[in-house]
């Protein structure tokens, strides 16, 4: 099948309200292109040098996710055109961001990551944390970050009662979280090839789609 083919498949089995991220990774720009050919503008990577690289090459209106573990000195080179960081994963990157946002004029839209997957190696805040984090002054002092919601990975597993019951619980933690946010709270960033259905039905309402759409890697 083709990537226009793959788009629309895919497309064709998430609602309306859920975002498709599409996730390029290692893949060529050639790849990109034709998805963007087919109506997608949306595409996400989880390198900084990568998704830099791979938008010099790109169409402008392009609006690039950055889905991977970012390290703060790193956040000074997507600033200035980021649309969403996914993977926020400690106070002091997001404090970064905020004062990048800022030297570039710009809010920057971002997602709390938490570390829902029972593995020890997956990046992101605890569930504890996120409620302590939104409550506490310097976060609520950071002026040039919108935080637009939360983002999970669920456990590599075959067994779908426990990526369900992830996805669940982000989903409930996204709930409680968003009754002391201000508007805009709104995306719960989960699903991947392999279990995007199972979160579309636990309340997703942003998947990240790469093997699935592009191939594997
Ligand atoms: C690679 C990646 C994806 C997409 O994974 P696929 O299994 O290829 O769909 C989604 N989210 C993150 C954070 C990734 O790194």
């Amino acid at each position: 099948m083709s990537i226009a083919e793959n788009i629309h498949k895919i497309k064709s089995k998430i609602p309306e309200n859920v975002t498709l991220v599409a996730v390029t990774k290692t893949k060529p720009v050639e790849l990109i292109k034709e998805a963007y050919k087919a109506g997608h503008k949306i595409f996400g990577e989880n390198k900084v040098q990568e998704m830099m690289d791979k938008k010099d090459l790109l169409p402008g209106d392009i609006q690039w996710h950055l889905i991977g573990h970012l390290q703060s000195n790193k956040v000074k080179f997507i600033a200035p055109f980021v649309s969403l960081i996914h993977s926020i994963d400690s106070l002091k990157l997001l404090k970064e961001v905020d004062k990048q946002a800022e030297k570039n004029k710009r809010i920057i839209k971002v997602l709390l990551q938490v570390h829902i997957a029972k593995e020890e190696t997956k990046f992101g805040f605890s569930m504890e944390e996120i409620a302590e984090l939104v409550q506490s002054e310097e976060f609520k002092s950071l002026k040039h970050i919108k935080v637009a919601g939360l983002m999970g990975m669920a456990t590599f597993t075959e067994n779908e009662a426990i990526v369900r019951s992830e996805f669940s619980s982000l989903k409930a933690l996204f709930e409680q979280i968003k009754a002391l946010m201000p508007e805009g709270f709104k995306e719960v960033s989960m699903g991947m090839s392999g279990d995007y259905k199972i979160a579309i039905e636990e309340g997703s309402t942003m998947v990240r789609v790469g093997s699935a759409l592009f191939g594997s890697r």
